[in-house]
């Protein structure tokens, strides 16, 4: 086999690709057909393909670029690592520095008293921990009945069993046997599609006390947990109502339901504070965490966890773990991660300057005719496409046409926008210049023109 590298045609890397690599949700004959778009550089906000062209990268790769393409700090950490101690694990009384330092870094970053951190390599794998974990938690109180996770609709938690049984997307549940029991799902706080008549503030309490009666339905001594994001992400960047938190927070406290609060998007600086529990003013039993904890350049995630959690399973051998729980090299580069982070005050210029800045530039976007709602936390936010704002009107097109349309013109136009449906998401680096969220909302606003154009 000859050598495959950069410098090949985009052609023959395309078709060596279609040959042997099978990419994750999506079609891959619809992908063979068309080739994929090889990438192969990034720096700063800023990613090249094969064929030199650069693409302002407005998903921070899958939401998770926090600090941006091309840090050397994080490469020679990498290196010096793997020199010193490429792998060990952590299991059988055993541990490492890398481990050691990044726990006690999240403890310190983390709200209330979550103190406490298992690793797992990202998302999926944490929020497999979190069921294992509460239902050992309750069985370790006497009440190994209380085991059932309640989840949301249009959730996205991961794609493990596991994860992908707690998240509530219909596509995933269709295939391969999920979701396994004992996980419950409830509707999401999605005003703008699901609300009718009501002001978003009455929807957001009726969305919440739907936890509270599926608590009663299914009764408050068999509920362990519930899950949710603070701002759902793959599900379309859904931002509830303001009465919504609250209500759910006063209802987990009531009836003593652990709340897991997933930051994989959320976290380390997307909302404006390190957590989105900040920003929404949750308090969380556990967080999962991945994605931005390394800014994804190396796999690692984790659940954080309570003091009172931790010390009930602390008191049991927690039979759970994975190879590279805390793996040295990835432990190393989150904690470079979390230094850059933290020493250049990303996060604070996120939530003083960029992230007002851009909400300013998205709103503006709400006067184009296809866009209806549009709604931004921190550096995430969303625009729905609509053919009639005032009735918030869905597309009579199968729903996601004119979503995978207006995504193909970003494309087009050197931008990279994710769709959901008729729903058009971003989640940038952090790192954003002003300029660049110029950029940004410019090549958004084109290619909507393109999209509307092409409609008509
Ligand atoms: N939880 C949330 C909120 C996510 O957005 C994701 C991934 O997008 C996951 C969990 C799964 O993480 P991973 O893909 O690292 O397994």
């Amino acid at each position: 086999m000859p050598a495959i590298t950069n410098h090949m045609p985009t052609a023959e890397l395309q078709a060596l690709d279609s040959a042997h690599h099978m990419h994750p949700f999506t079609t891959g004959d619809e992908l063979t057909a068309k080739g994929a778009r090889v990438i192969t550089r990034a720096n700063g906000v800023y990613l090249t393909d094969s064929e030199g062209v650069e693409i302002l990268d407005g998903m921070a790769g899958l939401w998770c670029v926090n600090i941006g393409y091309g840090r050397d700090e994080l490469a020679e950490v990498a290196a010096r690592q793997m020199r010193e101690l490429p792998y060990y694990n952590t299991f059988f009384q055993t541990t490492h520095v890398p481990a050691i330092a990044l726990a006690n870094k999240i403890a310190e970053l983390a709200p209330g008293d979550l103190n406490h951190v298992f690793f797992a390599s990202g998302g999926s794998e944490a929020n497999d921990t979190n069921i294992r974990m509460v239902r050992t938690y309750w069985a370790a109180k006497g009440k190994p009945d209380k085991n059932i996770l309640i989840s949301r609709h249009n959730a996205y938690h991961g794609s493990s069993i596991g994860s992908g049984s707690l998240g509530g997307m219909s596509g995933m549940h269709a295939q391969g046997g999920l979701p396994i029991p004992d996980i419950h799902h409830i509707n999401q706080p999605d005003w703008w599609a699901e609300g009718g008549d009501m002001t978003p503030e009455e929807f957001g309490l009726a969305r919440a006390r739907e936890l509270e009666q599926a608590i009663l339905d299914l009764g408050e001594d068999r509920v362990a947990a519930f899950i949710a994001e603070p701002v759902q992400g793959a599900g379309g960047v859904i931002v509830a109502p303001d009465s919504y938190w609250p209500e759910i927070q006063r209802i987990c406290d009531k009836y003593e339901i652990l709340l897991i609060v997933d930051e994989v998007i959320c976290g380390f600086g997307r909302t404006g504070n390190w957590f989105g529990s900040q920003t929404l003013n949750i308090r969380p039993d556990i967080m999962t965490i991945a994605k931005g904890l390394s800014s994804g350049y190396q796999p690692i995630g984790g659940s954080v966890v309570s003091d009172e959690v931790a010390k009930t399973i602390d008191g049991l051998e927690f039979n759970h773990g994975y190879t590279y729980s805390g793996h040295p090299v990835a432990s190393a580069v989150a904690l470079e991660n979390l230094r850059i982070l933290e020493e250049e005050g990303i996060v604070d210029r996120v939530r003083e300057e960029t992230a007002p800045y851009l909400a300013e530039k998205w709103h503006g976007l709400a006067d184009h005719p296809l866009v209806g709602e549009t709604q931004i936390v921190g550096m995430m936010a969303s625009l729905a496409l609509t053919p009639d704002k005032a009735s918030r009107a869905k597309f009579a097109s199968d729903a996601g046409t004119v979503g995978l349309i207006c995504r193909e013109r970003c494309f087009a136009n050197n931008l990279i926008m994710r769709h959901v449906g008729d729903r058009m998401v971003i989640s940038p680096p952090l790192v954003l210049s002003l300029a660049e969220v110029d950029v940004l909302i410019e090549r958004a606003r084109r290619a909507l023109d393109e999209c509307h154009a092409q409609l008509k």
